[in-house]
């Protein structure tokens, strides 16, 4: 039973993943982004953003360029055989290219590990950054960040046949993963040092660990966590409270200023009209969670 139990799971959660990937327009799965559903984001004509560097290459481009994760279920997945990404966040990185005159095949995007996002927007490997990027004073050191345009938790996944851990006190001596560079791997760190932490690039990696039975906790956000369990509901499931608070924001290039207020005045203007909702709803919201009050945006003085 212990030996055929983890391939099953791990051949369960690739299934799943895999059905969920095959959703094409036409044959969506069954709790798959629904392509009918997304919003239609009205592309800005005649827009200009002379006071912004990043913009001002991108149009001569042609082109945005824009950092997302590839592996987050309702949040930014690709799927793998025709390499489209779909989810909240990408939702979200759509809007604001409409908001700042690019249409949605003008936009490149580009998976980056949430070690190296940073670096990928001070290099300039992208334009900006949509996924689940919480927004913190360290990292605003580094980065510029629009928004919020959301509030995710730290949270806990098991596998269904856990009954020891029901919150981060129950972690001493039980092995637990997150991603490198992650905020929740910081505060496991930080706050239960007895618990035996271990990193790997992507959370969709520590899913399979603890699928596999090699760890016996994944941590993140809960938003994150609620997408890996619905797609292998009878194997996985989130526990406890949120135990931290994770805005969402939009990594931006430090300097550019101009960039980060026109995001905010995309960002405001969607939730104001019902896109931001609406695409929640077709996204982030399949996996159980009615749509939130988004929080206020933080319009915080260059400098
Ligand atoms: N929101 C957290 C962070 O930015 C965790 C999710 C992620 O790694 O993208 O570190």
């Amino acid at each position: 039973m212990n030996r055929i139990r983890p391939l099953l799971a791990a051949l369960l959660l690739a299934t799943a993943l895999l059905a969920a990937g095959c959703g094409k327009e036409g044959s969506p799965p069954a709790k798959g982004p629904r392509a009918d559903r997304l919003p239609d984001y009205r592309v800005a004509t005649g827009f200009r953003l002379a006071g912004s560097p990043t913009w001002r290459k991108a149009k001569a481009r042609g082109r945005l360029l824009v950092g997302v994760k590839e592996d987050q279920p309702y949040l930014g997945e690709k799927d793998p055989s025709s390499g489209v990404y779909s989810g909240f966040d990408i939702e979200i990185a759509k809007m604001i290219a409409a908001g700042l005159g690019f249409a949605p095949r003008q936009i490149s995007f580009r998976t980056i590990a949430s070690a190296n996002r940073e670096t990928s927007l001070q290099n300039g490997q992208i334009d900006y950054y949509v996924g689940t990027y919480t927004i913190n004073d360290n990292r605003k050191k580094l980065v510029g960040f629009a928004g919020p345009y959301y509030l995710a938790g730290q949270g806990l996944l098991v596998r269904s046949d856990e009954h020891d851990i029901k919150g981060p006190a129950d972690l001493d001596g039980k092995r637990v993963c997150s991603a490198a560079g992650s905020t929740p791997y910081q505060r496991i760190q930080a706050d239960y040092p007895k618990a035996d932490l271990v990193s790997y690039d992507t959370y969709s990696i520590c899913v399979d660990n603890l699928l596999t039975y090699q760890v016996d906790a994944v941590t993140t956000d809960d938003s994150i966590l609620l997408g890996y369990a619905a797609k292998v509901p009878d194997e996985l499931k989130v526990v406890g409270r949120p135990f931290s608070k994770e805005p969402y924001g939009v990594g931006l290039p430090r300097g550019d200023t101009a960039l980060r207020f026109a995001v905010d005045d995309v960002l405001a203007a969607g939730e104001r009209d019902g896109t931001w909702k609406k695409a929640y709803e077709a996204t982030l919201g399949l996996s159980g969670v009615p749509a939130p009050k988004p929080p206020a945006i933080d319009r915080y003085p260059a400098g």
